[in-house]
């Protein structure tokens, strides 16, 4: 089970995608400002921002996989 979302009280799933507990509703990521899914509290693109925050995110392979 999943807690409610703190931004708007609905169901929440765990996305298989992020591996974050997300609304069904509006999208919320609980416990997160934002996600690599592209998904920011702000309104703007989570993954872009992480990226700026000088956070490495690979595409599908580890890092340090050749
Ligand atoms: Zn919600
Ligand atoms: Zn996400």
């Amino acid at each position: 089970m999943t807690k409610p979302c703190e931004a708007c009280g609905k169901f929440t799933i765990l996305s298989r995608y992020c591996g974050a507990t997300v609304c069904e509703d509006c999208g919320h990521h609980n416990g997160l400002a934002r996600c690599y899914c592209g998904w920011a509290a702000s309104g703007g693109n989570g993954r872009d921002e992480l990226v700026e925050m000088g956070e490495v995110i690979g595409d599908d392979e580890p890092p340090g996989v050749e």
